[in-house]
C-alpha cells in the first residue's frame, strides 16, 4: 500500500460517510468536509439494495433502527390495480441480507457513530483543489487550505471537485419534475415494510415504508426540458393534489396531510458519462462521477460499491495512481450503464400515451413469476 499521511473527503453524504469508514477501518487517517452543519438538511429516504446493505454490515453499521427491511415492492397502475409483486425480501434474504427503506439521516448517523470524534468537519464547504508538490490542496469557502495524498470528490450531483477531474459538465435535466417528502403517517393500504411504485401516464408516485412509523413518498409530472431552474416546474400543494385526483388514492391522502414546507421539489437530472474520474491526487466517487435520475433507484447503492471498491483498491495497490486507475475501470462500465438505465426507466415508467401506458401494465401483469424473480435478483445483488 502506498503511504497515506492524510486523505480528505469533500462531502459527508452517502458515497463520503461509507469511503471514509472503509478507509478508518483500514487504518488511514481519514477526515470529511460537509459543507452543512448536519446530515438533516433534508428529510428523504431510499432504497438500499442487500449488496449495499451487506457492504455497510460488513464494515460494522449497525442499520436497525436507520430503516426498515423490506418485504415486497408492489407496482401498480395509475388507478391502483396491482400489476407485479417484487418478492424482495425473500430474494434478499437468499442473497444474505435484507434490502431496505433507508432513512437518509439516519443511515449517515449509523456510518458517522462507526468513526472517530473529529473525523467530521460541519460548515466546510470546499470551493476549489489545486495541485501542490504532489499534493492535493484543498481550498475552503472560509478561507483555509489543506493539503492530503488523496482527495477523495464525494460531493454529490452538483460536484465542485469534478470541475477540477473533468472540468465543466452540464446536468442532463430529466424532463420531470419531482415532489417528495418523509412525514409520521399510516394508511391501511399502505402496508408495513412495502414499497408502493405507481406507474402512470405523464408520471409517477410511490410510499415507501421507512420504519417509525414514517412513510415517504413521491410524485413526478412532465415539465419541458428547457425549464431547468430551482423554481422550474414547481406546484403547490393544491396543485399536486388535483394533479393526483385520479391517481391510486393513497398517494393523494398522504400529500394531502404533508405540511406543504416539507415538500420538497427539484428537477431530478443525470450527467453524460465524463472521460476521467480522476486527476493528479483527486478521485471523485458517486454522483460526482456518475450522477444519475433517481427512476432507477440505484445512485446511492453505487455510491457505497464505488466506496469499498475505492478503499479496497488503495489498500491493496503500491501506488496512489494505480489503485485510481484500477477504480475508474473497474466502475466506469456498470455505473454508465446504470445511468442509461435510469433514462429508461423514466421513459417506461411515467408513458405518455395511455395505451402505451396500458400495454405496459399488461406486459407487467402477465410476467411470469420466474422474471419477476430474476429481476428483483438483480436489483438486490447489483449484478
Ligand atoms: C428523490 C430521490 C430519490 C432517490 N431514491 C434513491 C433510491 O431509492 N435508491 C438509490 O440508490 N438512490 C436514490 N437516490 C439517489 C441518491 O440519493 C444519490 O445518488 C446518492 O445520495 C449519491 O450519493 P453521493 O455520496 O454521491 O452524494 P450525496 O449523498 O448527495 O452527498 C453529497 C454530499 O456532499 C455535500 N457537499 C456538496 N458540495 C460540497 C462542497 N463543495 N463541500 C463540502 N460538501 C459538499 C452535500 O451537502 C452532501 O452531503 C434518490 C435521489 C433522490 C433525489
Amino acid at each position: 500500500m502506498a503511504k497515506y499521511e492524510r486523505v480528505i473527503v469533500v462531502g459527508g453524504g452517502v458515497g463520503g460517510m461509507t469511503v471514509a469508514l472503509a478507509l478508518h477501518r483500514a487504518g488511514i487517517p481519514v477526515e470529511v468536509h460537509e459543507r452543512h452543519d448536519s446530515f438533516q438538511h433534508h428529510a428523504t429516504g431510499f432504497t438500499i439494495w442487500s449488496h449495499a446493505v451487506a457492504s455497510l454490515l460488513k464494515l460494522g453499521v449497525s442499520l436497525g433502527s436507520a430503516g426498515q427491511p423490506i418485504e415486497q415492492t408492489e407496482i401498480r397502475n395509475q388507478a391502483g390495480e396491482l400489476i407485479c409483486q417484487m418478492p424482495v425480501g425473500k430474494i434478499s434474504r437468499s442473497l444474505g441480507a435484507d434490502s431496505y427503506e433507508m432513512q437518509r439521516d439516519a443511515m449517515l448517523k449509523a456510518i458517522a457513530a462507526e468513526l472517530p470524534d473529529g473525523t467530521l468537519h460541519w460548515d466546510s464547504e470546499c470551493v476549489g483543489i489545486e495541485e501542490v508538490s504532489g499534493q492535493a490542496c484543498v481550498r475552503m469557502a472560509d478561507g483555509s487550505q489543506h493539503q492530503a495524498d488523496l482527495v477523495i470528490g464525494a460531493d454529490g450531483i452538483h460536484s465542485v471537485t469534478r470541475e477540477t477531474v473533468a472540468g465543466k459538465v452540464a446536468l442532463r435535466p430529466s424532463g420531470y419534475c419531482g415532489a417528495a417528502a418523509v412525514i409520521q403517517f399510516s394508511h391501511p393500504d399502505c402496508p408495513p415494510h412495502t414499497h408502493i411504485d405507481v406507474w402512470g401516464h405523464g408520471g409517477k408516485a410511490g410510499i415507501a415504508d421507512i420504519g417509525q412509523g414514517q412513510l415517504r413518498w413521491y410524485t413526478t409530472w412532465k415539465v419541458p426540458r428547457k425549464q431547468h431552474g430551482p423554481e422550474a416546474g414547481r406546484r403547490s400543494k393544491a396543485e399536486l393534489l388535483a394533479h393526483l385526483e385520479n391517481w391510486y388514492g393513497p398517494i393523494g391522502d398522504i400529500v394531502r396531510a404533508t405540511p406543504e414546507s416539507q415538500i420538497r421539489q427539484n428537477i431530478p437530472s443525470d450527467i453524460p458519462p465524463i472521460t476521467r474520474w480522476f486527476r493528479g491526487r483527486v478521485v471523485l466517487l458517486g454522483d460526482a462521477a456518475h450522477a444519475t435520475t433517481p427512476f432507477a433507484a440505484m445512485g446511492a447503492n453505487m455510491a457505497i460499491e464505488d466506496a469499498g471498491e475505492l478503499a479496497d483498491l488503495i489498500v491493496g495497490c503500491d501506488h496512489v495512481e494505480q489503485a485510481l486507475e484500477q477504480f475508474q475501470s473497474l466502475r466506469k462500465k456498470r455505473t454508465e450503464g446504470i445511468v442509461k438505465h435510469g433514462r429508461f426507466m423514466a421513459r417506461m415508467t411515467q408513458l405518455h400515451s395511455p395505451l402505451a401506458a396500458w400495454l405496459r401494465d399488461q406486459a407487467f401483469l402477465h410476467m411470469p413469476a420466474e422474471e419477476i424473480d430474476k429481476v428483483t435478483k438483480e436489483m438486490a445483488s447489483g449484478s
